[in-house]
C-alpha cells in the first residue's frame, strides 16, 4: 500500500513539473484551455457566492432567516421549494454526463480547482517532491479559509459573528473550520488522488459516462504521435490518453474494475494541452483532440516506433530542441482493428 502511495506521489510530482515547465517555456502562448478554465472558475465561484448572498437560496441556522427565491420562508418550505430545481438540475446532469462524459469533474467541480490551485502553488514556490513548504502551507490554509467562508454563506447569516451569542459564534466557527480543514487536506494531501480513487460522484459519473459521444481521440488532421509521452505524464487520472479504448487502467479506491478508460477520463484536456505544447514550437497540429468523437480511435504510434516508447518521457526542457518522428501516414488504429 505504502509503495503504491509513493508511486502516486512520484507520478503527481512528475506531472506537476512537466506541466509547469511546459507552461513556462520561452515560446509559450496562453493555451485556450487556460482561458476556458479561468472563465469556468470565475462563473462557478460567482455562482456559489451569489446564490446565498442574493437570497436565491440560503439556510440560516442561526437566525432562522431561511431564504428561497428572494423570500423568507420556514426551513421545511425552503427544502420543499428546492426539490423541483434540484431534481431538474440532477436530470440535466445525468443527461449531460450520459452524452458527454465527465466534463463536470474536469471543468466544474470545486475539488478540481482546489487541486489546480495547489499545483500552481507547488510550481510557483518550487516545491520539492511536490511537497509544499511553510509558505505553501500558509497560502493553502489562507485560501481554504476563504473558500470555506464562501461555502458557509449557504448555511448561516454572517451577522452571527457580530450579533450572535457566544454559543452561536462558536458553532459557526466550528462549521467554518470543518469546511476549511476539508479544503486544506484536499489541497495539501489528497490532491488528484480524490478524483482518481475516492470520489463517489466520480464513480457515479463514470458509470453514467460509459461509451459517450465526446472525449479524447486522435486528431484526424493532426501530426502522428511522436511518442514523447507528455500526455501520459500530464494525465491526472493515470491514463494513456492516446488509447482510451485500450486495456483498462488498473483501478483502485472506490472505482469498479469493469469501468473502461474512457469512462474514467475526466475530460480535463491536460493531455491535449501537453500535446499542443509539444508541437507548438514546430507549428504542427497536435496528435490529440478533445470534443465530439469522430471515431478516429487510438493515437498510439505505429508498431515500428514502439521501441521508442521504452525510452523515458521526453523532458520538457528538451522539447524545443527535439523533432517529432516523421510518419508518412497516420498511426495504426489498434482499437478499431481489435473491435473488428
Ligand atoms: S485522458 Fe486527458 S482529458 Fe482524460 S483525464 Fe487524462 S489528461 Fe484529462
Ligand atoms: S506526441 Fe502527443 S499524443 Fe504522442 S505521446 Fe506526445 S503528447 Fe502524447
Amino acid at each position: 500500500m505504502e509503495k503504491k502511495i509513493s508511486r502516486t506521489q512520484k507520478r503527481l510530482t512528475k506531472r506537476l513539473q512537466t506541466i509547469w515547465k511546459l507552461g513556462h517555456r520561452k515560446e509559450k502562448t496562453t493555451h485556450r484551455y487556460f482561458i476556458y478554465r479561468l472563465v469556468s472558475f470565475l462563473v462557478i465561484h460567482a455562482f456559489i457566492a451569489i446564490v446565498p448572498l442574493s437570497g436565491i437560496m440560503r439556510f440560516d441556522f442561526w437566525g432562522g432567516n431561511h431564504m428561497i427565491w428572494g423570500e423568507q420562508a420556514p426551513l421545511l418550505e425552503v427544502a420543499r421549494r428546492f426539490v423541483i430545481p434540484f431534481g431538474v438540475a440532477n436530470i440535466l446532469i445525468v443527461l449531460v454526463v450520459r452524452w458527454s462524459g465527465r466534463y463536470l469533474c474536469g471543468w466544474v467541480c470545486p475539488v478540481n480547482f482546489m487541486n489546480r490551485w495547489a499545483d500552481w502553488l507547488r510550481g510557483f514556490l518550487g516545491a520539492k517532491n511536490g511537497r509544499l513548504g511553510f509558505k505553501g502551507h500558509a497560502m493553502a490554509a489562507f485560501t481554504s479559509i476563504m473558500f470555506a467562508g464562501v461555502f458557509l454563506l449557504w448555511f448561516v447569516d454572517f451577522r452571527v459573528f457580530i450579533q450572535g451569542s457566544p454559543r452561536a459564534i462558536l458553532w459557526s466557527l466550528v462549521a467554518w473550520s470543518f469546511f476549511a480543514l476539508f479544503s486544506y487536506v484536499q489541497m495539501v494531501a489528497l490532491s488528484w488522488r480524490t478524483c482518481e480513487r475516492y470520489c463517489p460522484s466520480g464513480v457515479y459519473f463514470s458509470i453514467l459516462g460509459v461509451k459517450t459521444k465526446t472525449g479524447i481521440e486522435r486528431n484526424p488532421n493532426g501530426t502522428p504521435c511522436a511518442d514523447c509521452k507528455l500526455c501520459i505524464t500530464a494525465c491526472p487520472m493515470d491514463l494513456d490518453p492516446r488509447n482510451l479504448l485500450g486495456e483498462a487502467r488498473e483501478v483502485s479506491g472506490v472505482y469498479f474494475d469493469t469501468l473502461d478508460n474512457s469512462a474514467l477520463c475526466i475530460r480535463c484536456g491536460d493531455c491535449v494541452e501537453a500535446c499542443d505544447r509539444f508541437f507548438e514550437p514546430r507549428k504542427l497540429p497536435a496528435t490529440l483532440r478533445m470534443g465530439v468523437l469522430q471515431n478516429t480511435g487510438s493515437a498510439l504510434p505505429e508498431p515500428k516506433a514502439k521501441k521508442a516508447r521504452k525510452t523515458k518521457a521526453t523532458s520538457p526542457s528538451k522539447v524545443s530542441q527535439e523533432k517529432p518522428e516523421s510518419h508518412e501516414e497516420g498511426p495504426e488504429d489498434p482499437a478499431r482493428s481489435s473491435a473488428a
